[in-house]
């Protein structure tokens, strides 16, 4: 059977890492994945285009997106921080640039793109990389793991590192595999569940504007009249309800708040302006549409494609004349603007979630090196560790910094 110095489980962005960075050392690496090449779901991040990281580079500032677990980050982001992921992109041939919402991408290419560059560093850094071959079980004697077993023989090193990624999007071989391997062993699992999901809706009139992009928007989450979670920025309405950046970074609240009870969700479509201030512009422009039909008026305030929607939502007929429109039509109006109501009536599950929250306890590894407390050989990275942050380029950067932290700590420690 061969030995290795180290095999690490799973190619995705924190396992290349991993992996790449150890082999750097000098030791001698095997990189085992399931899928037919590394990093399907990379391939998907971003909608095509990966969002490889975000812009802030203040490791403290950045943790922070991650709320309470986010200071278990700091020696990862300060060993290997956005500014060492920007340089690791560029000087391998792939500038990024950074967008709204500080989303680095690349600034040409895509998704592929990012695959490419870490295709060569595997190589380059003489990483032995076995695709097509799942690991189906970790013998393990005197609390260390010994061998793995895979659909392509047994091999044996002195240490692993796990980096299988979570349970969204199971195409892409995530299949909680390592959840179950990190629970058998004796470490403390956070119970996973789907995170940033779409959230479905009872109207079914969202069909009608499915992918219609609503930018600069506010949405609110209510409960029981009372505003659990607010985000300002761009949404879009699906065949079963909304997503979009602020509605997935919201998700996790309104999962929770579901288990309390109805949840409903206020879109602003005008959150420049006061109520006060946007119904002074209605009457403003009533007034100067006075003989026109209602919904000529509509041009001027809203998208085509939501002009339908508003007139059947308003009750007012298209061609009523401006000038007739009663004081409780425009105040109907004004509550469309100011805050259409939307009911929740679930979130998306594994299928659409585009990371899982909880996972690999964090009290269970030592951060400062990413070695697990139960195992004295094993090492943790990427997204089966229980952090989980916002959209933005966020949680690629746990892969970078975790994936490079475990790498050079199984090496060198
Ligand atoms: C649609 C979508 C869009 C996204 N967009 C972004 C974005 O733009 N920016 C961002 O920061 N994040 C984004 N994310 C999240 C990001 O892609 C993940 O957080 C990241 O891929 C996690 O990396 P990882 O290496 O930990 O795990 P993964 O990328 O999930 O890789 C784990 C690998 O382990 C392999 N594996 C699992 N079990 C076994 C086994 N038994 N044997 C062998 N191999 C195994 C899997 O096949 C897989 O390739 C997106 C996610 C999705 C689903």
């Amino acid at each position: 059977m061969k030995h290795y110095d180290i095999i690490i489980i799973g190619g995705g962005p924190a396992g290349i890492f991993a992996a790449g960075f150890a082999a750097q050392q000098g030791v001698s690496v095997l990189l085992l994945e399931k899928n037919r090449r590394c990093g399907a779901k990379l391939l998907l991040s971003g909608k095509g285009r990966c969002n490889v990281t975000n812009a802030e580079e203040d490791p403290r500032k950045l943790s922070e997106a991650f709320g309470r677990n986010g200071k278990t980050l700091l020696t990862a982001l300060y060993t290997f921080g956005v500014p060492d992921t920007i340089s690791f992109f560029e000087q391998r041939g792939l500038p990024l640039k950074t967008e709204r919402g500080g989303r680095v991408f690349p600034e040409r290419g895509n998704a592929g793109d990012v695959q490419k560059v870490l295709d060569h560093f595997i190589t380059e850094s003489g990483v032995e990389l076995i695709t097509s071959c799942t690991v189906c079980k970790l013998q393990s004697a005197e609390n260390k793991l010994t061998i793995v077993e895979t659909t392509a023989g047994s091999f044996s090193a002195s240490k692993f590192i796990l980096a299988t990624g979570g349970l969204s999007y199971p195409e892409t071989g995530c299949t909680g595999d390592g959840y179950r391997w990190a629970k058998q062993s004796g470490h403390l699992l956070v119970t996973p569940e789907p995170a940033l999901v779409p959230i479905h809706l009872s109207e079914n009139w969202t069909s009608e504007l499915c992918d219609f992009n609503l930018k600069n928007i506010e949405i609110s989450v209510r409960q029981n009249n009372q505003t659990v979670a607010r985000r300002f920025g761009e949404a879009f309405f699906t065949r079963t309800g909304i997503g979009g950046p602020i509605i997935l970074d919201m998700s996790a609240q309104v999962r929770d708040a579901l288990k309390q009870g109805n949840v409903e969700l206020l879109i602003d479509l005008k959150p420049a302006v006061t109520t006060e201030l946007f119904d002074k512009r209605l009457q403003r422009e009533l007034a100067s549409h006075s003989n026109k039909d209602f919904r000529k008026l509509l041009k001027n305030l809203l998208p085509q494609a939501m002009i339908p929607l508003f007139i059947r939502l308003s009750g007012i007929s298209p061609e009523k004349k401006c000038h007739s429109v009663t004081k409780a039509e425009r105040t109907q109006l004004l509550s469309l603007f100011k805050g259409l109501v939307l009911t929740v009536s679930g979130v998306d599950g594994y299928k659409k979630a585009i990371i899982t929250s909880g996972g690999v306890s964090l009290q269970d590894i030592d951060m400062r090196t990413m070695h697990s407390k139960k195992i004295s050989n094993l090492y943790f990275a990427g997204e089966m560790i229980d952090l989980d942050g916002p959209t933005g380029g966020y949680n690629l950067q746990v892969c970078w910094s975790t994936g490079y932290l475990a790498g050079t700590s199984a090496a060198t420690g």
